[in-house]
């Protein structure tokens, strides 16, 4: 077969089993990969470093002086309602295990940040791929909201989310 021959040969349709698993493996880099990406385009938008902090959960963005600590929390690992429906087709039991520790540490973090004095907000990955000034808008204006804390009411200490 020469080489132009094999140019035409039709390709199986369909998905492979292996295929498959490669799908769910790239969704997952590429979920860690562009987890990085709302991160950069928040820490624009909000003119804010991306600081290591040793906060439980290390908080994507924290403003310390309102005691607001922000996670940017990706559709697939945090499980989205909108983008993570599904598990991955593949070792299902196991997905749902290490989904299921996720949710409960991300409930323990919380937990720990708020008994410090600490509000809470989280935001999803699609938020800030969809609507990123509108998400930053909403950051912004929690941190106005408990700052500065002796010329306001104090409201709700909970902010809500979405
Ligand atoms: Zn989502």
């Amino acid at each position: 077969m020469s080489l132009l021959d094999r140019k035409y040969t039709t390709k199986p349709v369909g998905v492979s089993p292996k295929a498959r698993s490669l799908a769910v493996s790239h969704s997952m880099r590429s979920n860690k990969r562009s987890g990085t990406k709302p991160e950069l385009v928040l820490s624009g938008l909000l003119k804010k470093k991306i600081l290591q902090n040793h906060l439980p959960g290390s908080p994507d963005f924290v403003f310390p002086r309102t005691k607001l600590a922000i996670f940017l929390n990706g559709c697939f690992w945090h499980r989205c309602p909108i983008h993570a429906k599904a598990l991955p087709n593949t070792n299902a039991p196991f997905w749902r295990r290490k989904f299921e520790r996720n949710a409960e540490r991300d409930r323990l973090n919380r937990e720990e940040l708020e008994s410090m004095g600490w509000r809470v907000l989280e935001i999803w990955e699609h938020d800030v791929k969809e609507r990123p000034r509108e998400t930053a808008a909403r950051i912004k204006a929690a941190v106005r909201e408990s700052y500065p804390i002796s010329s306001r009411t104090s409201k709700s200490k909970t902010a809500r989310v979405s």
